[in-house]
């Protein structure tokens, strides 16, 4: 097996995993017309992940990333203003 390298920046730092998460709230609303205080319990259903991507926590650079077979991430490009910088669709990870 390969030894695993940690995805880097152009800068050098380390890549740490970036997601960001779409939620759902639910209220019930009472008999005056006037939802809840209290939020509905959530279910999986109510959140899920919006994006995935690599981030340089230092200079915020982002990167495409993948899984090889061993279920690691790896390095695909950089996005630049939401796209890879070879045109594709950021958001497309494909191989
Ligand atoms: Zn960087």
């Amino acid at each position: 097996m390969a030894v695993y390298e940690k995805p880097a920046c152009h800068c050098g730092s380390e890549l740490v995993l970036s997601e960001e998460f779409f939620y759902r709230e639910q209220r019930r609303i009472g008999h005056d017309g006037v939802p809840a205080q209290r939020r509905m319990k959530q279910t999986d259903d109510d959140k899920y992940s919006l994006t995935q991507c690599l981030r340089c926590p230092i200079c915020t650079h982002h990167f495409a990333f993948d899984y090889d077979e061993q279920g690691r991430i790896v390095l695909i490009g950089d996005i630049v203003g939401g796209r890879l910088n070879n045109g594709q669709n950021g958001s497309v990870v494909s191989k």
